[in-house]
């Protein structure tokens, strides 16, 4: 039943990020339609429903709270990433540790996997501190000179309505930050930061780091749970079923 109901939770979150993102609402078709009612219909009848009940002032609140979260530079979605990979880490330390060395695993995977992410600590923070290269006054000309303009995407004097300041050839205004920044690629909620043309190396090098830890890690756990089960002979073990008093005999599904 529970497994049914999990099952049923992802599919309806699978289904909603798919409307969210793969369809296009300016299309004719069911999907289109169903989009469109989500994303433009819903919300229009949600905010006339809340003025009506809580009032102008908590509408206009909530307003303010949601673009702060979806539309400006907040720090939300890195306090998600420190949670989980601190947390995670935590678990594996406090839960994992003591279950190595085993049968599969030497000691020495315990210094792999804290220096592996002790790295990912580090190429974060410095993804994230490192400026990407804001197009500043001060160092305008310099940036100007740092590319060549191709004609064809970056041409020259083609000037950022907000910042006021001609664009270098291949910088981009972010308007999270709301600067230009120098070979922009894109603003990064878990960084909370542009990736552009000072911090890309330490981005790249989070990203790849964090692949490593992930395919580690998951390697890893998958030794100490085999260790545990060996350990306390769980396969062939016998339990009763305290509802039914049924003895059962376990095997690998049993145990997962
Ligand atoms: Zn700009
Ligand atoms: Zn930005």
């Amino acid at each position: 039943m529970f497994s049914i109901v999990s099952f049923g939770i992802v599919l309806v979150v699978v289904s909603f990020f798919y409307l969210l993102v793969c369809i296009d609402d300016r299309n004719a078709g069911c999907l289109s339609t169903l989009k469109k009612i989500m994303t433009t219909h819903l919300p229009i009848a949600i905010r006339a429903g809340g003025k009506r009940i809580c009032g102008e002032r908590a509408v206009g609140l909530v307003d303010r709270i949601i673009n702060y979260i979806c539309f400006e530079a907040n720090p939300i979605v890195q306090l998600i990433y420190f949670a989980c990979a601190f947390g995670g880490f935590y678990i594996y330390v406090f839960y994992g540790f003591k279950h190595v060395p085993n049968e599969y695993l030497d000691s020495y995977h315990k210094v792999i996997g804290t220096i592996i992410m002790l790295a990912c600590y580090y190429c974060y923070f410095m993804a994230c501190w490192v400026s990407p290269g804001h197009v500043l006054k001060d160092t305008h000309k310099e940036q100007m000179r740092r590319f060549k303009f191709d004609n064809i995407l970056f041409n020259k004097k083609n000037n950022c309505k907000t910042c006021e300041l001609e664009k270098p050839a291949r910088s981009k205004h972010c308007s999270m930050c709301n600067v230009c920044v120098e070979k922009f690629d894109h603003h990064c909620i878990w960084l909370n930061n542009c990736v552009g043309l000072h911090n890309y190396k330490w981005f790249l090098a989070f990203i790849l780091l964090h692949f490593i830890i992930t395919t580690y890690g998951f390697v890893v756990g998958i030794y100490i749970f085999k260790g545990i089960i060996d350990d306390k002979k769980l396969i062939g073990a016998q339990f009763r079923n305290n509802v039914t008093g049924e003895i059962m005999t376990a095997d690998w599904h049993f145990i997962l």
